[in-house]
């Protein structure tokens, strides 16, 4: 099996597109990361930015079989699934799964988000195979050449399975609605994907723990500093809404022990500038930090640095002895 751990980055906005010239650089498409583990591909939520992945996906040339991970099922992370052209394929297969949403059933959710009359089809009209499941606290996704497969956590013999990647996920509390967080491991390389969260005093330590040691911490950084605390003019208070500012991840990333950090889920009201001042002031917190831009794309079994406009990304030295110190591993 190809030794492949790649994140690519197709969204990175939070909340609504901005396509245009002040959003050039960073990209104005909603949430979507697409990794690519040995031959496996794994999405993670359909915003705007899914579109253009599968534009990409079809062009490979392959009949599409990939896991999509729903963080939560804000239309910022869902808008794009309509418009995802392998879902359309006969030959696609699409492993559908996300958080249990009180209330609701995950496949109904999904099904709201597409429907007349607000919505020219319905999900019953895409031709591709789409299973739905809904992720109960402690469940594990396990995707091998056996396929994909869920399993509980404690009775899970992960020694045994460690030809498979493994996918694991957190619930959080700090969001309206339900979201999850997850974690992707593989061959002692690991990336964990924490959007739409707002951090605690002394940071999110129930997040510390899920993403300890992680070579990649992908966090929602989507207000700064003085937009967060109400000290920018003409901007209202956005503490409690749910996302975070640079300085929260920045925290996370240090007490986890993350190898990097990547910004994400931009605010859609800011330009390129300003995305990228903030990656640059965070660097003075966390100094392995970039600012996700559209087409960034991070090979995990590297010390690579992707280019950005910004000032030099150098990553931290990873322990090369394969073994992940994360409690969950
Ligand atoms: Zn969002
Ligand atoms: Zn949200």
């Amino acid at each position: 099996m190809e030794t492949t751990f790649t994140v690519k980055f197709w969204g990175v906005r939070g909340s609504y597109p901005v396509p245009g010239p002040a959003t050039a650089r960073v990209g104005g498409n909603t949430a979507c990361v697409e990794i690519t583990v040995g031959t496996y591909t794994i999405i993670i939520d359909a915003g705007t930015g899914i579109i253009n992945l599968g534009k990409a996906l079809a062009k490979r040339g392959v009949p599409v079989d990939a896991v999509l991970l729903f963080g939560h099922m804000h239309h910022d992370h869902t808008q794009g699934f309509p418009f995802f052209s392998p879902a359309f394929n006969p030959t696609t297969r699409l492993h559908v799964f996300g958080p249990q949403i009180v209330g609701h059933n995950l496949e109904d959710v999904l099904r709201s988000t597409m429907r007349p009359p607000t919505f020219p089809i319905t999900l019953d009209t895409l031709n591709a195979d789409i299973s739905i499941r809904e992720l109960a606290q402690g469940e594990v996704i396990l995707i091998g050449e056996d396929g994909v497969r869920v399993r509980g956590f404690t009775d899970v013999p992960l020694k045994d399975e460690s030809e498979k990647v493994k996918i694991y996920s957190m619930r959080s509390y700090a969001h309206p609605g339900d979201s999850l967080f997850y974690r992707i491991e593989w061959q002692g390389c690991s990336v964990v994907y924490a959007s739409d969260t707002e951090g605690y005093v002394g940071g999110d330590r129930r997040l510390v723990n899920f993403a300890r040691d992680a070579d990649l911490l992908i966090h929602d950084a989507q207000y700064s500093e003085d937009h967060y605390l109400g000290e920018a003019v003409g901007l209202p208070v956005t503490q409690g809404y749910g996302h975070s500012t640079p300085q929260i991840a920045c925290e996370v990333a240090r007490l986890a022990g993350v190898r990097q950090l990547a910004l994400f889920h931009h605010e859609p009201g800011y330009n390129d500038e300003q995305v990228e001042k903030m990656a640059a002031d965070a660097r003075q917190h966390f100094p392995n930090t970039t600012a996700a831009y559209e087409g960034l794309e991070i090979d995990l079994t590297q010390p690579a640095q992707p280019t950005h406009s910004t000032p030099p990304y150098v990553p931290a030295p990873r322990p090369r002895d394969g073994k992940s110190r994360w409690i969950g591993a």
